[in-house]
This record gives structure tokens, sequence and C-alpha cells, in this order.
């Protein structure tokens, strides 16, 4: 018989392990329960009440505005049959693909959408003008550039070519990601259909063009796409404006959110990122990775690897599962958004989730999903630094797991502790016999010696007693 995957013993003790929990929470159902104020909003670069206003003054407009809006079939595998499955916070269908399972608003959403909305409402367009001021530039420009130079640091080492590599990136906004290319000794060139963003990255010497301007033909080394692809009505069309462009060994990266993310599944229309936009093209494409694998091959591309990033925030998400939250929909309505939850259930999950997110990543479930892609046919040109890649990936998920179990008791620690214990006291036990032993020896020669001595005078004693006797005639 064939090793089992996980051991019987494993699988019993983390079943028991939720029935003592159980038990736990059974025996505290009374205690003072946790406020939870998870935001519900996924941009902390934009107020609530500018947030509410925008999306209210969007929905007072969206029907009539959609209604003169074409269709398009699946962004990512072409079909054209699909089913509605829900209405976004923001008034947008949302579609579920009959082929490939991706989600999409089934109208073409672009920025002509909203030029039409703020030709019908200058307070729309005041109000978008200020968040996408504030957005661009003050938004964590630190964070980002770190993060889109992580992106970078891993994406960089995996292509086989050396010298002055030119790097591309699609969707570049205000440019954050082509300073983090420059740090790294690339030469960069951004592409933006935001004018505003256009200007300010113009405005600090970065090279972004629009996407109707000529561009430098490369060829491209890498060219990318962070949470850009999500936003495109035609995202097809925008990698095959572009990949003609990489080189033959050049890589594309990839991020965008992911539609296996548990956030997205299970609060679907409520959830703050499932949106087709208010004042800017939101969501309009939500892709797993078996979507993007699809979309990539129809433009010539293999995908190489994907991986997922981050985590779901869990206590909205239990919140949400308990009923105890509508979202994005209580924001819009001004409802508060704390939720209370019993204070042993939000113990249970921020500590056991860290273990969950494990699984998050093995399933690729994760709320950023990460991929890399090259031209296919030239997939073996990559094997070895993907092959290295996956097995770092397989490290740092080990390592990840071995740092949580090393705060498990160790219980074969504890039984040698034990053990040991048990010797010393059975040693103790020994030595205290011994002196027990002694003093027994001591006790039994004292009384022998003893008992001789009186034995002695006794019978002197009596030998005496006997001689006298005779001699009084009394004994014979
Ligand atoms: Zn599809």
């Amino acid at each position: 018989m064939s090793e089992p995957l996980v051991s019987d013993e494993k699988l019993t003790r983390l079943r028991n392990s939720f029935a003592h929990v159980t038990v736990d929470l059974v025996n505290h159902s009374a205690d003072a329960p946790r406020t939870v104020t998870t935001p519900v909003l996924p941009f902390s670069t934009m107020t609530e009440a500018d947030w509410r206003a925008a999306v209210m003054h969007w929905r007072q407009h969206a029907d009539a505005i959609l209604a003169g809006v074409g269709t398009r079939g699946c962004p990512a595998c072409g079909a054209g049959e699909s089913r509605e499955i829900f209405t976004s916070y923001d008034a947008h269908r949302f579609h579920e693909c009959a082929g490939c399972g991706c989600w999409f608003t089934p109208k073409r959403v672009d920025w002509s959408v909203f030029e039409t909305l703020f030709a019908r409402s200058p307070e729309a367009r005041d109000l978008a003008a200020r968040m996408m001021e504030s957005r661009d530039r003050t938004a964590g420009r630190e964070a980002d550039m770190a993060r889109i130079g992580r992106y970078l640091d891993d994406v960089l080492p995996l292509l086989p070519v050396t010298g002055e590599r030119f790097y591309l990136d699609a969707g570049c906004g205000v440019g954050h990601s082509l300073r983090a290319g420059l740090e790294r000794g690339l030469r960069v060139q951004g592409v933006e259909v935001d004018t505003t963003a256009i200007e300010i990255a113009r405005g600090e010497g970065l090279p972004v063009v629009d996407p109707s301007q000529d561009l430098p033909p490369g060829p491209y080394h890498l060219l990318s796409f962070w949470e850009t692809l999500e936003h495109i009505a035609d995202p097809k069309g925008a990698l095959e404006q572009f990949v003609p462009l990489l080189h033959e060994d050049g890589l594309v990266a990839i991020t965008v959110p992911n539609l296996n993310a548990l956030e997205g599944r299970a609060l679907r229309e409520s959830c703050s990122w499932v949106h087709g936009g208010y004042n800017t093209p939101g969501h309009v494409n939500l892709f797993h990775e078996s979507a993007l694998r699809v979309l990539l091959s129809r433009v010539g591309l293999t995908l190489l690897d994907a991986r997922g990033e981050y985590s779901a925030d869990v206590e909205n998400l239990t919140a949400s599962l308990m009923g105890l939250t509508r979202g994005a929909f209580d924001v819009l309505a001004g409802r508060p958004t704390a939720r209370t939850v019993p204070a042993a259930m939000s113990l249970l999950l921020n500590q056991v989730w860290p273990g969950l997110k494990l699984f998050e990543e093995l399933a690729l479930a994760s709320p950023i999903l990460h991929v890399v892609a090259c031209r296919s046919g030239r997939e073996h040109r990559f094997e070895s630094g993907i092959a290295k890649r996956r097995q770092a990936a397989r490290t740092a998920i080990l390592q990840a797991a071995a740092d949580l179990i090393r705060m498990e008791p160790d219980w074969k620690a504890i039984a040698q502790h034990l053990d040991a214990e048990v010797k010393r006291q059975a040693q103790v036990m020994a030595s205290l016999q011994g002196e027990v032993d002694l003093r027994d020896g001591l006790l039994e020669r004292e009384r022998d010696r003893y008992a001789k001595t009186v034995d002695g005078r006794l019978l002197r004693v009596k030998q005496l007693t006997g001689g006298a006797l005779r001699r009084m005639g009394l004994l014979r």
C-alpha cells in the first residue's frame, strides 16, 4: 500500500483542533464581542465621502449612459455565450463567461463612458478631477515603487539576455514603475491613457506616451501590465498592440486582481474591488489563472508561471459570511461599517489564518495574481529560470510553514524532558534507598551488638544467680 498524502494522525489532530476550539467557543459565547472595523474601501487615497459621492453621481446616470454603449463577448476567450450573475454596487451588470469562467461587464466600458458622464454632470467631473489629483500626486509613491520594484526583481533574473535591457510598461500611471525600472538600470518607456497622469509623469522627465502616439520600436525585453488588463475593454487588442514590440526572448509580466480570491468569490457584488467603474473604467474584466492563460495564448504568448500575492481580509470575509455586513452597499448607504463578531471567533480567525494563507497561495486564491509569459515557442529559453523560480517559491512556502510549526509545542522534546525527569527521580529514590539501607544496616549491627551485650550480661547474671542458688542448696 502506498503512503497516504497526509498522515491520519495529522488529519485527526487538525479535525480535533476544530472540535477543541468549538468547545471553547461554546463555553465563552458570553464574552464581549469584538468590533471589527476593517475598512471596506480598498484605496487609502480617497475619502469615504468622496467615494460615496462619486459612486452616487454615476449611479444616477449609469443606466441611461450604459444603454447607449456597445456590447462585447468574453474578454479572455472570446466566447459569445455568458450569463448575468449580478449587478455590482456601482450599477454594472456582470456576466460569467460560459467558456472560460471569467467575470466581465458585457458593456464595452472605456473612458468615453465617463466622458459622457462628465458632460452630463459637471459635479461628477470636478469630483473625479479632485480624486485623480490626490491619487496621482501623493498616493503612496514609495509603497508603489517598492512593490513594482519587487516584481521587477522577481522577473528580471529570468531574462536570458545580457547588456542593455528595454522596459515598456503599459498603463504606467504617473510612472512609479518607470522610476523603479530606472533604479535597476533599465531603459524605460511608459504608455498611459490618462492625460492627467501623462502630464505629471512628463513633468518629472519620464518618457510616457498615450496609445495613439508612436512608441520607440524596442524590441523590449520586458513588457509589463501592472494591474492594467482588468481595466481595458479589449485586453486582447491591447496585448496585440504591444506584443509585436517584444524581444524574441522577452518576457511579459502581468498582475491582476484574482477572480479566485476568496473575498471576490464570497462577497461578489458587495466586494469593493468587484466594480465596473464610476469615474474611470473599473475592473471590467476579472481573470483567474486559467482565463489569463487562454487570453495570452490567443496573442501568441505562453503563460510560464503564476503565483498569488497577499491574503484575504479574514475578519471582513467572516463578517460578510455571517451576514454582519453588506460591504460596499453599507458604505454607500452611510450605514456604520464597523461589525461585531464574537471575541473567540475573532481570536480564532486571526490565529488560524496564517496557516490557511499557505493554502490560499497553493491554490492560487490570493487577492493578486502575478504571471509571467513569453512568446509561444520560446519556452525552452526560460526553462531553468522558471524551474529555479518555482523552487524558490516552494522554499518560501515551506519556510513560512516551518516558521509556524516552530511555534508549535514540541511534543517530542516535552516527552524527552519528562523521561529525563522520571529517570532523575528514580536516581534520587535509589540514592535515598541507599541511605535507608545504610541506616538499616547500622541499626541492625547496633541491635546485634546490643543484643549480644544484653545476652552476655543476662548470661552472666544467670550464671551468678545460678551459682548463688546452688550454694544456697536451692538449685541442684
Ligand atoms: Zn471566456
